[in-house]
């Protein structure tokens, strides 16, 4: 038998052609959340799927249905990370990292949800999450969006829109919960039936419902503005007016609740009309009661992540330029002393151009069709090796794009005989 063994629906392989998109990306992420003082934190890929329990909420799609959960030797249960909030806070707690300081942490990586795979949406996904811990105060809301908009700044990306909203507190949001119950309940008969499960459950859910069929019900529900206490209030008031002074543009979406139980407060999302349905790049909000929900002790906090797929095919669509890495040179080897001494004077270049991009010719061959492989590289420059070159410790060097003239120069002068 030799079937090809294939790969899960929904998880992809990120190609040679694909990763520099990427790397531009994640670059620019990592040198932006240094600008504002937030450190990197690694977590394990699989949790106790109580953890996810517990912080996303039984009655979400997440826990429901997405999750890919198992049991290992042990007969323990665990699940592969659907997000990576829950394991953040997780790891904070367990590794007291909240004493009396603030914690401005980050992490990227791989998640897992078991979707219907469709443009945008995978079953495995990536992520770049940015959590802040021990802060109430709405200026750490606003800095927080303001690192995403400089995200996108510094990307290049235009087409994006700011939603934001405030779910209030606890309190505000049973009596809401109430309200919302019975409104429903009024129109009983066109809720789904996800919708019918949740109306005892978690009626806000169902204002994050996707079926459109629902889309006018869901407009017309009362929303939970009027229900905000004061001083919810004055924390969304006070988080529009530092967006107002950073100049960053937002639309407050009254019907925006996001698809996880423990936010409150703030909460926001950036959309584009650019992805079709899946057109959410980046969603994130206020978190206060999760590190005590889970076993920590009370800590209010904030966080965002951002779907990469969603961003790199964003930048794609915009036709977003970015510097491409370029090889720099293919060292053509030619005659058995300079393939014997090949691999030696490919160090020896590295060493004298550090950071060179450098393809060593491997596996021998004819002059032609070394040079040949030289210009399927995209190399800059052809080095030549031989074994005149090898008694007299030079090489030549051949410009691919044709501009400069052959010339043979000494090793020890390489350094400045190149232009990379
Ligand atoms: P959606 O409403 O699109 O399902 P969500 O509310 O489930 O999104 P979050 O859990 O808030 O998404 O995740 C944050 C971001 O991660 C999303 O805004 C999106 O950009 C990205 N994301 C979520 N699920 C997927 C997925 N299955 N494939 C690709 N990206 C995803
Ligand atoms: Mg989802």
């Amino acid at each position: 038998m030799s079937n090809k063994i294939q790969s899960i629906r929904g998880m992809n392989d990120l190609l040679p052609e694909d990763t520099p998109r990427w790397q531009f990306v994640e670059g620019v992420m990592r040198k932006t959340l240094a600008a504002y003082g937030y450190s990197e934190i690694r977590m394990p890929i699989v949790e106790k799927s109580e953890l996810f329990k517990r912080s996303i909420g039984e009655v979400t799609d997440i826990v429901e249905k997405e999750m890919y959960s198992f049991a290992d030797r042990n007969g323990d249960e665990l699940t592969l990370r659907p997000e990576g909030t829950a394991g953040c806070v997780r790891a904070v707690i367990e590794n007291n990292l909240v004493r009396g300081a603030a914690q401005r942490l980050w992490y990227m990586g791989p998640m897992f949800r078991h979707e219907r795979p469709q443009r945008g949406r995978y079953r495995q996904f990536h992520q770049l999450g940015v959590e802040l811990f021990g802060l109430e105060s709405s200026d750490v809301d606003a800095e927080l969006i303001s690192i995403s908009a400089r995200i996108w700044r510094e990307l290049g990306i235009k087409d994006v829109t700011l939603q934001i909203n405030s779910l209030g507190s606890t309190d505000t949001r049973a009596k809401y919960r109430d309200t919302l119950v019975s409104y429903f309940k009024e129109s009983y008969e066109q809720l789904d039936e996800d919708s019918v499960r949740r109306l005892e459950s978690n009626p806000l859910r169902i204002l994050d419902s996707k079926n459109r069929d629902m889309a006018e019900l869901i407009q017309n529900a009362p929303i939970l503005e009027e229900a905000l206490s004061d001083e919810d209030r004055d924390h969304f008031e006070q988080l529009k007016a530092y967006l107002d002074s950073m100049g960053i543009a937002y639309e407050v979406n009254p019907r925006l609740v996001r698809g996880l139980d423990y936010y409150g407060r703030t909460v926001f999302e950036w959309v584009t009309d650019k992805l079709g349905a899946q057109g959410t790049i980046c969603a994130g909000g206020r978190y206060d009661g999760l590190v005590e929900q889970i076993g920590g002790k009370s800590t209010p906090a904030v966080g965002f992540a951002i779907g990469i797929e969603r961003l790199v095919e964003l930048l794609k669509e915009s036709a977003v330029e970015f510097k491409q890495n370029r090889v720099d040179a293919y060292l053509v080897l030619v005659g058995d002393a300079a393939i014997s001494a090949g691999l030696g004077v490919a160090e020896k270049i590295r060493e004298l151009i550090p950071g060179i991009e450098l393809i060593a010719n491997l596996g021998g061959g004819s002059f032609k069709a070394q040079f040949k492989r030289a210009d399927r590289s995209g190399a800059h420059y052809a080095l030549v090796v031989g074994e005149d070159e090898i008694a007299t410790e030079t090489v030549t060097v051949k410009d691919l794009s044709g501009e400069q003239e052959q010339r043979n120069i000494a090793l020890t002068l390489i350094e400045s005989s190149l232009v990379l």
